[in-house]
């Protein structure tokens, strides 16, 4: 789109990344691309998307409810709708109506501020900065009053405390993530603007993918870098797998930066201390995902629920654990054939060392731990929506180590760094001193990831390329 030539390395023999859904039989295990921000024109993310994504041949499908919580004896529906939700959440906690309605009208007015893009930060001029504080003051604003709160601290504001519980439930493990993100992504829902792609995480790699060839765009699949060759501190390619050299003008990575340091730049003295900072920044836990093909149809069921399993389960030193996040893929008919289903189950895990440790020191031990784990989800599924068990036809364990293994991910974090309060709105450094023509893209320079935050993050790197070589900077 800019005069480059450009070429794609990837590791695995299909791109997508952590976004990934794989294949197994006849079923499609998509445990990511929930929703998509920007999927209508009611965002303005969805202009900053059509640069890359050709909105007409995506199927959005904008759920009446998000996510059901249930917890105990009570359910909350976390409606799109913003007032649906606010009456659904009076209907537990009347007594609570001052902070409900302080929430809900949050997620009203989040659908409306959007989200500046067009310039990165670090191009900025004294009148950038003069234009960007008038012209986005009600996003200011509004950052500004959401930002320091976190999900936590807004759930001790509930009186009722079957709410406060089901509240916090709707992002277990995730209290600590400032309560921005929620509203934020509510409020693109509210607006019927974080719909869900028909086809999941393959239709949009599939898009973006074709997009990139078109554009003139080479991809190399199974293909490993080892090295980011430098020579007199500027890049001249990279090291593959199996020895080659591929020399290059600029090398553009979108894998971490403690990876990118202490593995691609290995033999590089890198003067900027992130490495070490990396390692104090908080991250989205890492998963525990049990993948189910059954020979049953579910229709009646909410597409999405937070539950407790039946028996908490003790991982010792890998923690212990009583919520898991079960999505019911009957919403999308390419995941599985007719009177069949995809389901997905997630534990969120932080303690994914404990899973990488046990599969390197004893497999056999790894594997008994996946079954049995497997096992205490499918008897709570079971319990709850009645034969399951007797109906698999496909079965598919991944844990922690399985999604470090094929993606090289940070910690096995789900979605980057974790958006808490004094992460959220940083930007970390798309290039790292003092090697010159190396570029940072991805979720790992900006806090919360998703799908969109990484293309936005990507127009940026290409835009502070396109300055530094002094070419205009072109979305066509
Ligand atoms: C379970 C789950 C649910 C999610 N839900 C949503 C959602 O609903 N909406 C949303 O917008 N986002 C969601 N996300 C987040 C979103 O998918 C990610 O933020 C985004 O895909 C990250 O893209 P990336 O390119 O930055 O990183 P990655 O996907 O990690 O891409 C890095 C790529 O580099 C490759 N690689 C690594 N090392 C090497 C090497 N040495 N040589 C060659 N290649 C290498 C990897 O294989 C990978 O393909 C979800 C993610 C997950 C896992």
């Amino acid at each position: 789109m800019n005069g480059y030539s450009t070429t794609i390395f990837e590791k695995n023999s299909e791109c997508g990344g952590v976004s990934y859904a794989w294949k197994r039989g006849d079923y499609t295990f998509d445990g990511a691309s929930n929703w998509l921000a920007g999927s209508s024109p009611a965002s303005s993310m969805h202009n900053l998307l059509s640069e890359l994504l050709d909105f007409s041949q995506l199927e959005i499908i904008d759920p009446d409810i998000f996510i059901t919580v249930e917890h105990q004896q009570s359910t909350l529906n976390v409606y799109c709708d913003a007032e649906k939700l606010k009456e659904e959440m009076l209907r537990i906690a009347p007594e609570d109506f001052r902070i409900i309605k302080k929430f809900t009208d949050a997620i009203k007015t989040a659908g409306t501020v959007s989200l500046p893009y067009s310039k990165p930060p670090e191009l900025f001029n004294l009148w950038d900065y003069c234009t960007f504080l008038f012209s986005q003051s009600s996003f200011i604003r509004f950052f500004l009053k959401w930002k320091r709160v976190t999900i936590k601290k807004l759930s001790l504001e509930f009186k009722n405390n079957t709410l406060r519980e089901l509240f916090l439930r709707i992002f277990p493990r995730h209290e600590h993530f400032s309560v921005m993100s929620v509203i934020l992504t509510l409020g693109w829902m509210n607006i019927k603007s974080g719909g869900y792609p028909v086809g999941g995480s393959n239709k949009l790699i599939e898009l973006l993918v074709k997009k990139y060839l078109a554009s003139g765009g080479k991809l190399h699949l199974h293909t490993e870098a080892t090295v980011i060759n430098v020579e007199n501190n500027r890049v001249i390619g990279i090291r593959l797998k199996n020895g080659d050299n591929i020399s290059a003008d600029k090398v553009i990575v979108a894998t971490d930066l403690q990876y990118t340091i202490r593995h691609l730049l290995s033999d590089q003295k890198i003067t900027s201390n992130i490495a070490q900072r990396c390692d104090t920044i908080p991250v989205f836990p890492a998963l525990f995902q049990v993948s189910l093909g059954v020979k049953r149809t579910f229709c009646a069921l909410p597409h999405k629920i937070s539950m407790t399993l039946d028996e908490t389960i003790d991982m010792g030193e890998g923690g212990i654990f009583s919520e898991m996040m079960v999505r019911v893929c009957h919403f999308d008919p390419s995941l599985s054939r007719p009177g069949t289903t995809s389901i997905i189950v997630q534990i969120r895990i932080p303690q994914y060392q404990y899973w990488v440790d046990l599969r390197n020191s004893n497999y056999s031990r790894y594997t008994e731990e996946k079954k049995r784990i497997a096992e205490m989800v499918i008897s709570t599924l079971e319990r709850r929506f009645g034969s399951i068990r007797s109906v698999i036809e496909n079965i598919d364990i991944a844990t922690p180590a399985t999604f470090i293994r094929y993606t090289n991910i940070f910690k096995g974090s789900y979605q980057g760094w974790a958006p808490v309060p004094s992460m959220i709105g940083k930007t970390l450094p798309k290039t790292l001193k003092p090697v010159k023509n190396l570029y940072i893209t991805g979720q790992w320079v900006w806090a919360a990831g998703g799908i969109p935050g990484v293309i936005r993050i990507a127009r940026h790197t290409a835009q502070i390329i396109c300055h530094n070589d002094k070419r205009k900077f072109s979305v066509r």
